[in-house]
C-alpha cells in the first residue's frame, strides 16, 4: 500500500513514524488540558475526546474517549476498532470536508505530555526468541544443553507486575536486591551491579476471554488490539540467585517502560510475516494458519553519562520463533481469564549476530566483552545516568509505520535500609 496522504502535511514526510497509514493510539495533556485520548498525525496529536464530543466519530456505544485510556474502546471490539480506523482515516486524508471541523482539534506534539496509552491489566512476560534463549543458555548451561527442554513445544512465560509498568521517559531508580557472588558462600542485600534492558515488542489484548474457555490462535489473534514497544528492565545478578525453581521474581519486577504510542494490528497488517517453521511439530492448539509476526526494524540506543548516543543493536521482529497469538492462544489453554489491557511481553527479539542481539548480557557476553563510547567510555551493564532507547518501525513504499521511542534513564539505588 503507498503512503496515504494527509492534509496534515508533517504526516506526509517519508520520516515521520506518524503518517495517515498509522495512527496510534496514545494519552496526552498539555499545560491548559488533562489527560484524555489522541491519536498522532505527523507532528500533531488528534484529541479523541473532542473530536468525539463534537459528534465527528459516529461510534456506536459511546462515548468512548471520556476516560484516561483506550481501555473502553478496547472492549468494544474489533468492528468498533475498523470503524474508529476508517472514520479518522477519512477525517484526516487530503481534501477532507470536515478539515474545518478538525483542524482545531489538533495539539503539536511538542507542547504535549504522553501517559500510559492504556490502563495495564496484567503483565505476562514470554521467552519466545530462540537466538536470545540460546544466548542465554550457553552462558549458563553450555551449548549442547542451551535450549529448555520444553522450550520448542512451550511459548514459556511468567506473570509479572502491571504496577510497574511505566511510559516511555519515566526515570528508573536502580534495584536493590539479593545477590550472591559466585565464590561467596552466603547472598548480600543491596543495589544491582548487572543492570540490564531486555528489547521486546508487548501486544495490547483488546477484548476478554472467559475463565474455563481456551482459545484458538485465529481468535486469539482476532484480540490483539495493537502492539508497544517494550523494555523489560532486568537485573542479572538478583535473576542469577533467585530464577530456580519459579523464574524471575524481583529481577524483572522493579519496572518495564512500554512506548507512548499503541501500534494497531491494523496498521500492521501490511507487514505481517509467517513465524519461522517449527523444528519440531507444535501441538495442534499452537499451530497458526495466518502469518503472526511482523518485519518491524528494532534498534536499541545507549547514552552513557560522559559520552555520544550510539545504536548499539539492530534486529527485526521477525526473528521470534513464537507470535503474540501463540502466546495469548497458550495462555488461555488452561482456562486462565484473559483481560481488556493485558500486556504480553514478547521476550528479548535477539538476532543471529552479536550486533543483533537484544540486551547487554548478550551483547557483552555476559560483561566479558565491554561496548565501547566516545571519550574512552566503556560499558558493561547500565551505570547511574544512562539512558537506553528502544525505537522502531515498519518499513513501507515511501512511508512507515513507527512506534515513536522508548526511553528510560537509570537513577542512584536508594539508601536502604
Ligand atoms: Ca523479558
Amino acid at each position: 500500500m503507498p503512503l496515504k496522504r494527509s492534509w496534515v502535511a508533517s504526516a506526509n514526510s517519508a520520516e515521520t513514524d506518524f503518517p495517515l497509514n498509522n495512527l496510534p493510539c496514545g494519552v496526552f495533556s498539555t499545560h491548559r488540558q488533562d489527560a484524555r485520548c489522541g491519536v498522532a498525525i505527523g507532528e500533531m496529536i488528534l484529541d479523541c475526546r473532542r473530536a468525539e464530543e463534537a459528534g465527528l466519530l459516529f461510534l456506536p456505544a459511546g462515548p468512548l474517549f471520556a476516560e484516561l485510556s483506550w481501555n473502553r474502546l478496547m472492549a468494544a471490539g474489533p468492528e468498533v476498532w475498523s470503524a474508529l480506523r476508517a472514520r479518522l482515516t477519512a477525517l484526516l486524508a487530503e481534501g477532507a470536508a470536515e478539515r474545518d471541523h478538525v483542524e482545531p482539534l489538533l495539539i503539536p506534539m511538542a507542547e504535549a505530555r504522553l501517559h500510559l496509552p492504556l490502563q495495564v491489566a496484567e503483565y505476562t512476560d514470554f521467552y519466545a526468541g530462540r537466538q536470545h534463549a540460546f544466548n542465554v543458555g550457553t552462558m549458563l548451561r553450555g551449548p549442547e544443553n542451551a535450549l529448555p527442554p520444553n522450550w520448542l513445544h512451550i511459548p514459556i512465560g511468567y506473570n509479572g507486575r502491571a504496577s510497574t509498568v511505566v511510559v516511555s521517559g519515566t526515570e528508573i531508580r536502580r534495584p536493590l536486591g539479593q545477590t550472591r557472588a559466585k565464590d561467596a558462600d552466603k547472598p548480600v542485600f543491596g543495589p544491582s551491579r548487572r543492570l540490564d534492558i531486555e528489547l521486546e515488542v508487548g501486544a495490547v489484548v483488546g477484548t476478554p476471554s472467559e475463565m474455563g474457555r481456551p482459545l484458538s490462535v485465529a481468535e486469539a489473534q482476532r484480540m490483539i488490539f495493537g502492539y508497544v514497544l517494550l523494555n523489560d528492565w532486568s537485573a542479572r545478578d538478583i535473576q542469577a540467585w533467585e530464577y530456580q525453581p519459579l523464574g524471575p521474581f524481583q529481577s524483572k519486577a522493579f519496572a518495564t517502560t512500554i512506548g507512548s504510542w499503541i501500534v494497531t494490528a491494523a496498521a500492521l497488517a501490511e507487514f505481517a510475516v509467517d513465524a519461522p517453521p517449527p523444528e519440531v511439530p507444535l501441538l495442534p492448539y499452537l499451530q497458526e494458519e495466518a502469518p503472526g509476526l511482523y518485519d518491524i526494524d528494532l534498534s536499541v540506543e545507549m547514552h552513557p553519562e560522559g559520552a555520544a548516543a550510539r545504536i548499539i543493536s539492530r534486529t527485526n521482529h521477525r526473528e521470534l520463533y513464537y507470535s503474540a497469538a501463540q502466546q495469548l492462544a497458550h495462555h488461555a489453554s488452561s482456562g486462565c481469564a484473559m483481560r481488556t489491557g493485558d500486556l504480553l511481553g514478547s521476550g528479548t527479539i535477539s538476532g543471529p549476530e552479536p550486533e543483533n542481539f537484544g540486551s547487554l548480557m548478550e551483547l557483552t557476553w555476559g560483561g566479558e566483552r565491554p561496548l565501547q563510547f566516545t571519550n574512552g567510555v566503556k560499558r558493561t551493564f547500565i551505570e547511574d545516568g544512562d539512558v537506553l532507547t528502544l525505537r522502531g518501525h515498519a518499513q513501507g513504499d515511501g512511508f512507515r509505520v513507527g512506534f515513536g521511542a522508548c526511553s528510560g534513564r537509570i537513577l542512584p539505588a536508594v539508601s536502604f535500609p
